[in-house]
């Protein structure tokens, strides 16, 4: 009996971060994967254009939307969605690879996104970051400046939405301080690592 725990322990942990955009998960993600080496980032597909400084195959694979949707039937994704008007998605063959190979795996994903992962994978970890509040949420996004007034309400709108799945996941992180909420992301995976599934 205990070879075959061995066994499930010794596979990767699938862990999937999500929240609304400003709530600041980009920055908790690059912290956690600083501190822990043995946490794979997936790179994600997108149709989006990429933004100054985005380099392909590096934040993005940057596709065409006729190519997202050969992919989609291919069914080479572990999960899309349509975020804002475009398409993401998560290439299945990497994260599959490494977690059976033992390593942990990290998906920075929107809601939809990480739902569809949930059903496919019941034991992934559903992380939602928070914003302490909305007000607090609409200064970030402000003072990031990259978007137009226009995306920032369409995001603004879809955060207060967003929020109402908080219930859908398994952990909550509220991100009032980068490095106290890091603290959390960390003791989450490391917890997740010696979890004893029980389906
Ligand atoms: P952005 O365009 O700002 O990079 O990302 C917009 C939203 O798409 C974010 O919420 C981000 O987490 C989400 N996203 C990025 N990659 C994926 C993916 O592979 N699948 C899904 N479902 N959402 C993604």
């Amino acid at each position: 009996i205990l070879d075959s725990w061995l066994a499930r322990l010794n596979r990767g942990v699938l862990i999937v971060v999500s929240g609304p955009s400003g709530a600041g998960k980009g920055t908790l993600c690059r912290a956690l994967l600083e501190k822990e080496a043995d946490i794979m980032l997936s790179i994600s597909a997108t149709t989006r254009a990429p933004r100054s400084g985005e380099i392909d195959g590096v934040h993005y694979f940057f596709l065409e939307k006729k190519e997202f949707i050969q992919k989609i039937n291919a069914n080479s994704f572990l999960e899309w969605a349509q975020v804002y008007d475009n398409y993401y998605g998560t290439p299945r063959e990497k994260v599959e690879e490494y977690l059976s190979q033992g390593k942990n795996v990290l998906l920075e994903i929107d809601i939809q996104g990480a739902l569809q992962v949930k059903k496919h994978y019941e034991e992934a970890a559903l992380i939602f970051i928070a914003p302490p509040s909305l007000e607090e949420l609409a200064k970030r996004i402000y003072g990031r400046g990259t978007d137009s007034t226009e995306v920032i309400q369409k995001r603004l709108r879809l955060a207060s939405e967003e929020l109402e799945y908080i219930d859908k996941y398994d952990y909550c992180i509220i991100n009032d301080e980068v490095e106290k909420a890091t603290e959390r992301l960390r003791a989450i995976v490391a917890a997740e690592r010696s979890r004893i599934y029980r389906f």
